[in-house]
C-alpha cells in the first residue's frame, strides 16, 4: 500500500508557520515511507478563495522544498461531491433542514437556559413531505445536514493522541451544505480523502471533533478511513496562542534572511521529544520523524530560536548552495572565510566589501611605527604561503608585541573593524597589494 498524505489549505490567505508545520509533517511522513505527498486546494468557497493565494501556496511549498507528487482542487470536483451527496441522501444519511440562523440561535439559547448542551434537536427529521413542500413554496430553500448514527461509539487510535472515543449522541448533525448549494468543509474533505486514497491525515488538534464526524461519513460512504494524527497546536514563545504566528510566513522568513533548511529543522522537531538541531540534510529529518515522538503539550515557536538555528545552518551551507546569492566575483574561498561570521547569507556582501575595499579605518597614532613595520614585512612576504602567520610572527619578533596589541591594530587597519572572520583566512583574499596599501 502506498502511503499517501495531503496538505489541504484553503486559499483564503498566505500560509503561516502553523500551516507550514502541518505541510512539513505530512511531507516528512510520506517521504519516510517512500510514499506520496499531495497538495489539495480546498477552494470550495469562491467568495473567500483567491488565485493569488493558490499561487503563493505553491511557491511557498517550493521554497520549503516540499514539492507535491500531485495536486487536486476542490473547485474542480463538484460533480463528485454531488454524486456522493445524492447517494448519501438516498440512503437517508443527509437530510434537508429549514431553520433560519435566528431560529437556530434561539434554540441554542433555550438549551443553554435549561443547562443543556447546544445540540441540534433534529426537528427537521420530523417534517412530513407536506411540511417540506409548504416551506419550499414559501421560498425557504433547505440547507443539508449529515445524520449521525447514534448507536455505535466513534473510536479511532490517533497516532499522536492515542485511543479516542466520541459519543455521537453528544454531537449535532453537522451542516454539510448551505441553502445556496455551496459546500462546507466537512463532507468534500472526507470524500476527497477517500477518493484520493489518502492513508494518513496529519492536522491540528482543532480538527479532532471533525474527525469524529468524518469517520461516520467514511463509514456511510463505505470507504476505509485514513489513519489520523492530530498535533498539538503551535503557540508563540510567550506560551499563548499568538496572533503574531498568523502573520509569520515564508515572505517574512525570506525577508529576515531565514533559510528553508532552518524552518524545516525547527518545525520538524518542536513539540517532539527530539532536540532541535541545525540539520541541513532533509534526509536526517525524514529518518528521525515519527509521531511517537510528539507530545500532547503545545509546541512553542520562538523566532529567536529560529534565527539562532538559521545562523548555525548558514555556517554549514556549501558554496554551490549559496553562490547565486553572493556578490559578483565572490568565490568559494571567500565564502569559506566569511561563512562562520554570518547570521544570514546576505551579510556575506558586507565582508565582500571589506575584502574588496575601499575601507575606512581609524589609526591610533601610537601604532604608526608598528603599522609601518607591518607594511614593510607584508611587502616582502611570499603571499602564496601562509601570509598571516608569517606576518604576525615576524612582527612579534621585531616589535615584541603580542596578543591584542599585536593583532588588533592589524585587524583594524586591514578591515576597519574590531571583529570579523579569521584573519588567517581573510588576508590571502585581501591580497598582498591591498594589504600593503591598507597598512601603509
Ligand atoms: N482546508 C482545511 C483547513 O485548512 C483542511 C483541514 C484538513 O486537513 O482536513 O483547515
Amino acid at each position: 500500500m502506498t502511503i499517501r498524505t495531503r496538505f489541504a489549505p484553503s486559499p483564503t490567505g498566505l500560509l503561516h508557520v502553523g500551516n507550514i508545520r502541518t505541510a512539513l509533517h505530512n511531507w516528512l511522513w510520506a517521504a519516510k515511507h517512500g510514499g506520496e505527498f499531495w497538495l489539495r486546494i480546498d477552494d470550495t468557497d469562491p467568495e473567500r478563495s483567491e488565485e493569488r493565494f493558490v499561487d503563493a501556496i505553491r511557491a511557498d511549498l517550493g521554497w520549503l522544498g516540499l514539492n507535491p507528487h500531485g495536486q487536486e482542487r476542490q473547485s474542480e470536483r463538484f460533480a463528485l461531491y454531488e454524486a456522493r451527496f445524492e447517494a448519501l441522501r438516498a440512503a437517508g444519511r443527509v437530510y434537508p433542514a429549514y431553520e433560519t440562523q435566528a431560529e437556530l440561535d434561539l434554540k441554542r439559547k433555550i438549551a443553554a437556559g435549561r443547562n443543556l448542551p447546544p445540540l441540534y434537536d433534529r426537528a427537521a427529521l420530523a417534517l412530513t413531505d407536506a411540511d417540506r413542500a409548504r416551506l419550499e413554496s414559501e421560498g425557504i430553500a433547505p440547507h443539508w445536514r449529515f445524520k449521525l448514527e447514534h448507536e455505535t461509539p466513534i473510536e479511532w487510535d490517533d497516532l499522536i493522541r492515542g485511543p479516542q472515543r466520541f459519543d455521537a449522541k453528544t454531537m449535532s448533525d453537522p451542516v454539510i451544505r448551505r441553502a445556496d448549494g455551496s459546500w462546507l468543509y466537512m463532507l468534500p474533505s472526507a470524500i476527497d480523502d477517500a477518493e484520493m486514497g489518502i492513508t494518513h491525515v496529519v492536522r491540528g488538534e482543532d480538527h479532532v471533533s471533525n474527525t469524529a464526524l468524518q469517520l461516520q461519513m467514511f463509514d456511510a460512504m463505505g470507504a476505509t478511513p485514513p489513519a489520523f494524527a492530530h498535533e498539538a497546536l503551535l503557540t508563540g514563545s510567550e506560551g499563548k496562542l499568538s496572533k503574531r504566528l498568523g502573520s509569520l510566513g515564508v515572505e517574512h522568513f525570506r525577508g529576515s534572511g531565514i533559510e528553508p533548511e532552518a524552518v524545516r529543522a525547527l518545525l520538524a522537531r518542536i513539540g517532539t521529544s527530539d532536540s532541535v538541531e541545525p540539520v541541513v540534510e532533509v534526509a536526517t529529518l525524514i529518518e528521525g520523524f515519527d509521531f511517537s515522538r510528539f507530545g500532547r503539550a503545545p509546541a512553542r515557536f520562538d523566532e529567536v530560536e529560529l534565527a539562532t538555528l538559521n545562523a548555525r545552518i548558514v555556517h554549514q551551507l556549501d558554496f554551490a548552495r549559496v553562490a547565486s546569492r553572493l556578490p559578483n566575483g565572490m568565490g568559494a574561498a571567500e565564502w569559506a572565510a566569511v561563512r562562520p561570521n554570518l547570521t544570514r547569507i546576505d551579510e556575506a556582501g558586507e565582508w565582500w566589501r571589506v575584502i574588496e575595499g575601499p575601507i575606512t579605518a581609524d589609526r591610533d597614532p601610537a601604532d604608526a611605527d608598528f603599522l609601518a613595520a607591518a607594511a614593510r614585512i607584508a611587502a616582502s612576504l611570499d603571499w602564496s604561503a601562509e601570509p598571516w602567520g608569517a606576518l604576525t610572527a615576524q612582527l612579534k619578533a621585531e616589535t615584541g608585541r603580542s596578543g591584542k596589541a599585536l593583532f588588533l591594530p592589524l585587524r583594524r587597519a586591514l578591515t576597519g573593524l574590531d571583529h570579523g572572520p579569521d584573519m588567517k583566512a581573510l588576508v590571502p583574499l585581501i591580497g598582498q597589494t591591498r594589504t600593503v596599501q591598507r597598512l601603509s
